[in-house]
C-alpha cells in the first residue's frame, strides 16, 4: 500500500494561521485553545490579539531569533520520524486493512505555541519547535497522522457525519480513538510514550479501555466509542 511521505517545514504564515484559527475557535471552547495554546507561554500576545500585524510582527521576531535553534529541530524531528514510519504504517494497515490513505500535502510545521492542531483539510499540523521529551513529537506525529486516516475512515463508515453540526461528535470520538489506540501495547511499544488525553475524554476511555482488546476490529471499537460519546452529558454539544 502507498504510504505518505511527511515533509518537514518552517513558515511563520502556518502560526498565524493557527493563532487566527484559535481566535476563531474560542467562540466555541470558550478561549480554552487560546489560553492552552498561547497566552500560557506567551502572554503578552493578549495585549494585541486583535492586531493581525502586531501578532505577525510577534512570530517574526521569534522565528528570527531562534532561526538556527529551528532548522536544528526540524532536522532532529525528521530523522527520528524516519526511524519510525515503516513501523507506524505497518500499525495503520493493520487498523485499516486495505483502506488507502487520503491525498493531501503531509507537511509538518514547526510551532511556536504550545497546542498543536491539524488541518484536515489539507492534511498539514504543526509539532513543537521546542519540546522537553523530544521522543514525544513523533507521538504527536503519529497522533496527527492517525487522524487524518481516521477521519477518512469513518466519514467513509458514516457519511451522515459529515455534516458540520456533527464536527464536535466526531472531533470526541476520534480523539477518544487515539488515545485507546496510541496506548495500546504495540504502539507504546514502537514510540515509548503514551499519547496525552483531553481530561473531559478520560472517564470514556478509562471504560472503554478495560474492555478494549487489541484484536477487536476498528469498526466495533468505534460504535462502542460512538455510543458512550453519545450517553455523555458533557460532550452531547451536538443534536
Ligand atoms: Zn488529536
Amino acid at each position: 500500500m502507498k504510504h505518505p511521505k511527511v515533509k518537514f517545514k518552517i513558515d511563520t504564515a502556518k502560526d498565524l494561521r493557527t493563532f487566527r484559527a484559535f481566535v476563531n475557535d474560542s467562540k466555541y471552547d470558550g478561549g480554552r485553545s487560546l489560553r492552552w495554546g498561547i497566552f500560557r507561554k506567551h502572554p503578552s500576545v493578549c495585549r494585541f490579539m486583535n492586531d493581525r500585524k502586531r501578532v505577525d510582527a510577534y512570530i517574526r521576531s521569534i522565528y528570527k531569533k531562534r532561526a538556527g535553534d529551528m532548522a536544528e529541530a526540524l532536522e532532529f524531528y525528521r530523522k527520528q520520524w524516519k526511524a519510525k514510519e515503516n513501523v507506524f504504517f505497518s500499525l495503520t494497515d493493520k487498523l485499516f486493512p486495505g483502506f488507502f490513505w487520503p491525498k493531501g500535502k503531509y507537511i509538518a510545521y514547526l510551532t511556536i505555541w504550545s497546542m498543536f492542531p491539524r488541518f484536515l483539510e489539507d492534511k498539514t499540523f504543526q509539532i513543537p519547535f521546542r519540546y522537553r521529551r523530544k521522543k514525544y513529537v513523533n507521538v504527536i506525529i503519529a497522533h496527527e497522522m492517525l487522524h487524518f486516516i481516521f477521519y477518512e475512515w469513518f466519514y467513509k463508515q458514516y457519511p451522515r457525519y459529515r455534516q458540520p453540526r456533527y464536527n464536535y461528535f466526531v472531533w470526541n470520538v476520534s480523539e477518544i480513538f487515539n488515545v485507546l489506540i496510541q496506548d495500546s501495547y504495540p504502539w507504546i511499544r514502537t514510540f515509548g510514550m503514551k499519547t496525552m488525553p483531553y481530561p473531559e475524554h478520560k472517564k470514556i476511555i478509562r471504560r472503554i479501555g478495560l474492555a478494549w482488546a487489541e484484536s477487536r476490529p476498528v469498526g466495533r471499537l468505534v460504535e462502542d466509542i460512538i455510543l458512550k460519546v453519545k450517553k455523555e452529558p458533557a460532550l452531547r454539544r451536538f443534536s
